[in-house]
């Protein structure tokens, strides 16, 4: 009847479904958009592998010996992340960027990113650190996580021989970002823990010529690697995915309590970091969790590191799932901030009120955005315009 209530069309958009919703076979957990990750509890693990015998007989022009690793001579262990990968002769690892060539550990993505370009900060999203500045972006392929909803496993779940690349070696690197006027760089896009001897050699160059150095991370890495590159970082964006180590298994690949550590180690060493927090549905989509979540960062790290949730849209293993309905990030904003952390935004979702900066203290806006594009700017000397009340983040 028209005119009268709402078709089942219009019900479908409201909950934010689609039609194709409804026509997902029974039997996958992924069919169920109303369901929580209560129902994920026999999830499988979906670490990723080592590949036997998948290594070049000898480096190539792109390598690197690698610059956390030991060895007796034959085996070699990378000690980087936490998935510490043994590597037998003609082995490579988990994330596909290294491999044992005659007893030594080698990085094959080094001065090769299949990935450059010039981006606006906010896209990191990096809401705290030089607004409207572009930051010299850069990737190699690889990743030692395996989402199921990854956005960039073109480049992330590929061998550094297979894609197209550029070749910019270290020196390369900051001389193209001082070309294009940017006062920073990003290691980011895919997973840049897993060419840390390209990242750490770039971002020490960049310090010596004036840049600033960013990561945009998994935040899947030892101290010791992590505590030696953080000399040289000015900024992180960390994702904290779940506050589940069972989702953290099953969606992920990963274990909770290392990245946990990393947030603490960054803390501890003075980095300025954001945090982000994409919204899979029926995955991460537990308000409790969230609220347990926002404790602990307001436990271990404060209240001023900002927390960015974002809208999921249907990728790679996930493209049955719908987008993140917006009312669950907003539900979610409400949880942070009624829990005390000062800065929560909303990210994905362009023109929405979450995606702007407001004073802590006296709520006015102090950055206002469109997508990437800063409308008013009510920052000066790192105090709000108005109260004159601190903000937390890199203004200068
Ligand atoms: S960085 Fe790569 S090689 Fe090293 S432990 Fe992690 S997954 Fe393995």
């Amino acid at each position: 009847m028209k005119g009268k209530g709402i078709t089942r069309k219009d019900f479908l958009r409201i909950m934010g479904l689609g039609v194709t919703g409804l026509f997902c076979p029974l039997g996958s957990a992924d069919a169920f958009p109303f369901s929580n990750n209560r129902n994920r509890k026999n999830c499988k693990d979906i670490k990723g592998h080592i590949f036997k015998g998948d290594a070049p007989s000898r480096p190539w022009k792109w390598s690197m010996e690698g610059f956390h690793y030991s060895s007796d001579g034959r085996t070699v262990q990378c000690h980087v992340c936490p998935n510490r990968c043994v590597l037998e002769p003609g082995d490579r690892s988990v994330c596909r960027s290294k491999v044992n060539i005659g007893g030594k550990l080698y990085s094959l993505a080094y001065g090769n990113p299949c990935a450059v370009h010039v981006d606006p900060i906010e896209k990191k999203p990096l809401n705290h650190f030089l607004p409207s500045s572009t930051i010299f972006s850069i990737a190699t392929t690889g990743c030692n996580f395996r989402c199921l909803n990854c956005q960039n496993w073109e480049i992330s779940q590929r061998r550094p021989e297979d894609v197209k690349f550029t070749e910019l070696f270290p020196p390369d690197v900051v001389r193209e970002a001082k070309r294009w006027k940017t006062p920073s760089i990003a290691y980011t896009y895919s997973e840049a823990i897993t060419f840390y001897e390209y990242m750490y050699d770039t971002a020490k160059i960049a310090h010596e010529n004036g840049l600033r150095n960013v990561l945009v991370s998994n935040g899947y890495i030892n101290r010791t690697p992590l505590i030696k590159l953080a000399r040289y970082l000015d900024g992180a964006n960390i994702n904290l995915k779940s506050f589940s180590d069972r989702i953290y298994r099953c969606l992920n690949g990963g274990r909770l309590y290392h990245v946990l550590n990393t947030f603490k180690t960054l803390k501890e060493q003075g980095v300025w970091f954001e945090m982000t927090t994409l919204v899979v549905p029926t995955w991460v989509d537990d308000p409790d969790m969230i609220k347990r979540m926002c404790g602990w960062i307001l436990k271990e790290l404060g209240p001023d590191h900002p927390l960015h949730f974002l809208r999921f849209f249907p990728h790679y293993k996930l493209t049955r799932l719908p987008p993140t309905p917006v009312r669950t990030l907003e539900r979610f904003r409400d949880i942070a901030m009624k829990e005390g952390i000062h800065y929560v935004y909303i990210g994905n979702v362009p023109g929405h009120e979450g995606t702007h900066t407001y004073c802590h203290n006296c709520g006015k806006i102090l950055i206002q955005r469109l997508g990437y594009t800063i409308g008013e700017l009510n920052i000066v000397n790192g105090r709000c315009r108005f109260c004159k009340t601190p903000i937390p983040g890199i203004w200068e």
